[in-house]
């Protein structure tokens, strides 16, 4: 690390050297910046963060409301996709990378938000997965290991008591969420998909007709 004192000397030493010729000092700045690009833009983002840490809340919003703002300008947005699809390996990569080193750094909080959480019911994901048989506790069909199984909750219970009802497939998780967890609709849902079928299976066979005698 370098000490106050032999940064102000560096930078007394640039100075001289800006002086006695600023074109030239100015052309190596350039190539210097085109060559480290990365290294810029991590020491910017280093900047630009501990200068928001510094904001007052007032300040944060200010800058928030200019940020919105500014995706509002025509092409923003779609310039920001555009990149984002480009280098989407790039950005992967990059999620990938900060979970490892996350991982590396606390790997019981790791743990405990992925795999060994425990609920409140004392249960863990691997205890409700044998106890279901592995199976989705709605359409009884087998779960994935992974991303496809989902620990569904109550969410009206809001108090700190036990909410996990249990593990659902990715679609019958998604059913739940998208009745916003209403047993009722989910139930007169039911009712209309039997009721239309045998409304349509009517309409296209019609009774016979009486014989007349
Ligand atoms: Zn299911």
């Amino acid at each position: 690390m370098e000490t106050e004192e032999q940064k102000a000397h560096r930078r007394a030493l640039a100075k001289i050297r800006y002086d006695a010729d600023p074109e030239k000092q100015l052309r190596r700045q350039r190539a210097w910046r085109a060559k480290n690009a990365e290294k810029v833009r991590e020491k910017n983002r280093i900047r630009a963060s501990a200068a928001y840490a510094q904001m007052t809340p007032e300040e944060k919003e200010t800058r928030r409301a200019y940020v919105n703002e500014y995706r509002k300008r025509p092409g923003v947005m779609e310039a920001k996709r555009a990149s984002y699809h480009k280098n989407k390996e790039k950005h992967k990569e990059k999620i990938r990378e900060y979970n490892r080193k996350r991982y590396q750094e606390q790997p019981e909080r790791f743990r405990e938000v992925n795999h060994g959480m425990v609920f409140a019911t004392g249960q863990t994901i691997a205890s409700m997965y044998a106890e279901q048989d592995g199976k989705c506790a709605i359409c009884q069909r087998p779960l994935p290991k992974g991303k496809n199984t989902h620990v569904d909750h109550d969410h009206s219970i809001t108090d700190g008591s036990p909410n996990v009802r249990a593990l659902l497939c990715h679609s019958d998780n998604l059913m739940i969420g998208r009745a916003h967890e209403d047993a009722a609709r989910l139930r007169a849902g039911a009712d209309y998909l039997e009721k239309m079928h045998q409304k349509l299976r009517a309409a296209q066979d019609p009774p016979e007709p009486e014989k007349v005698v």
